[in-house]
């Protein structure tokens, strides 16, 4: 049985940066990956960097959750930050750009629904200003005559999603620890200091596992018999052909789910939320319905998309909590078994999930300075 100080299961970005940090702490750590790295969520997303509250969120569940939302604001900005460094941390270029987001409105209700959020976000410390057609004319010169204003947040903004898992990969390798591919998890028991972990490569044991599996969150949790509330939901994203630089920011729509941007290439990158279709073996595919309503709101808002190609769409599953809330901290009746489980924008956040995650596993960071953004320190 091999054994371990720390076994992180998931080889997403979330896993791949926890391992990391505690890799670089010094921890004997292991990672057990089901099938590829990154080859799930983390390598599908559309690689937006969202700092703001979602408006299809803040309009379908008002501004009571948005204030108990509040506190991951201030995760989600620090998360940011330690993007801008994360390039130079792994030696690549991460086409790491925060060059704004923009929430465009067509009505005055709209804009009344971003000035009432953006009220929420000021009290936590997320500053987004208001601008009126004029001033968004000025900003965002290719949106459509139909926007009257928008919420601009210029915080957030874009990184290539398909360089960010080998390069973090390839750092943790220089580090000399090996990241186990094609080893899933087939069962967790509790024993005199720790825990066994079972995979079909045989066992491994650990005085503290981290539960990093995104989407299957919830089934590895399972095997201890707990229940958490994470689930999988399926999402399609859909790039264009490339064009001329044209939009330096990320986009969002107030009259439906949009999230656009220009990728280094020239390639936009429209998704937003829009569910891909379920097999019936279970395996995902694009849904016509859904990539016909997402091109059209990515057109109305920026015209000139009408007359560019769709190359490719792509699915995969996203790991969602129902209050958008991350589930992050020590298990109170698992000891030394730890949740690391960013929902919905986990891309945005999984460096700073990492890192608190490995502190609170180094025993270095207090959970209760976690409170109100963990449910289990609630
Ligand atoms: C289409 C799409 C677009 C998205 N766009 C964005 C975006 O623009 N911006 C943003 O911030 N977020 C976005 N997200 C969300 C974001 O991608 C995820 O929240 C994030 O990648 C989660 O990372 P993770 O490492 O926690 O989970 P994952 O990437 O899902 O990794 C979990 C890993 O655990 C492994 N695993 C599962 N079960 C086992 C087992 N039994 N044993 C071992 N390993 C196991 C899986 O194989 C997987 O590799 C998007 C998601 C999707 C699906």
């Amino acid at each position: 049985m091999r054994k371990a100080d720390v076994i992180v299961i998931g080889g997403g970005i979330t896993g791949l940066l926890t391992a990391w940090n505690l890799a670089e702490a010094g921890v004997d750590v292991v990672l057990l990956e089901a099938g590829d790295l990154g080859a799930q969520a983390s390598g599908a997303n559309a690689g937006s960097l969202h700092l703001q509250i979602q408006y299809p969120e803040f309009v379908k569940y008002g501004e009571s959750w948005a204030r108990a939302y509040g506190p991951c604001l201030g995760f989600l900005k620090n998360s940011l930050a330690l993007w801008q460094d994360l390039s130079a941390r792994t030696g690549e270029d991460l086409g790491v750009k925060l060059g704004g987001g923009i929430v465009v409105a067509q009505t005055e209700a709209q804009m009344a629904l971003i000035r009432a959020k953006v009220r929420v976000e000021a009290a936590h410390g997320v500053e987004t200003e208001i601008l009126d057609r004029e001033g968004l004319r000025a900003v965002a010169p290719y949106l459509s005559d139909k926007a009257i204003g928008g919420g601009f947040c210029a915080m957030e903004g874009k990184a290539n999603t398909l360089r960010v898992i080998p390069a973090v990969q390839a750092a943790v390798e220089r580090l000399g620890f090996t990241l186990l591919r094609h080893t899933p998890v087939t069962g967790i028991a509790a024993e005199r200091g720790g825990y066994s972990v079972t995979t079909p490569r045989g066992a491994f044991q650990a005085g503290r596992v981290v539960n990093a599996a995104g989407a299957q969150a919830g089934k590895i949790a399972a095997m201890l018999g707990l229940v958490i509330e994470i689930d999988g939901f399926p999402l399609q994203v859909t790039v264009t052909e490339p064009v001329a630089p044209m939009i330096p920011h990320l986009i969002y729509s107030a009259a439906g789910k949009l999230s656009l941007k220009q990728a280094l290439n020239g390639g936009c990158i429209i998704g937003g939320g829009w569910s891909a279709a379920k097999r019936p073996d279970g395996t995902l595919a694009t849904d016509p319905v859904s990539l016909s309503g997402n091109m059209a709101i990515a057109a109305d808002v920026v015209p000139r998309l009408g007359q560019i190609r769709a190359l490719r769409s792509w699915t995969a599953w996203v790991n969602g909590t129902p209050d958008w809330r991350p589930i992050i901290g020590e298990v109170p009746d698992a000891p030394g078994f730890f949740l690391a489980l960013f929902p919905w924008v986990g891309f945005s956040a999984a460096p700073m999930t990492a890192q608190v995650t490995a502190e609170l596993v180094l025993g270095s960071r207090n959970t209760a300075s976690l409170s109100g953004i963990s449910v289990l320190a609630d």
